[in-house]
């Protein structure tokens, strides 16, 4: 009797314990601040405001949030001034 054996999932987890996360910028929040999220296991980073990648918390989002809003009408006013 042949056992049917379930072709072995792809655990997302276990490709990027493999090969390390494959994070692509989901959002650009300032020049130097970005979203990023993994395009296989869904972790999402951020860069802090020291430039390091931290993981991006709801605290986080809430702070990157209000820099894209600042950062956003920032540029408005900078290009009414030549
Ligand atoms: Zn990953």
């Amino acid at each position: 009797m042949r056992k049917t054996t379930n072709k072995p999932t792809f655990i997302p987890k276990m490709y990027c314990a493999l090969f390390g996360h494959d994070f692509r910028v989901t959002k650009k929040v300032t020049y130097h601040v970005k979203e990023y999220a993994c395009k296989h296991c869904k972790k999402e980073l951020t860069t802090n405001s020291n430039g390091a990648l931290i993981e991006l918390t709801p605290k986080f989002r809430g702070i990157n949030a209000i820099l894209s809003r600042i950062h956003h009408s920032k540029t408005r006013r900078l290009r009414t001034h030549p």
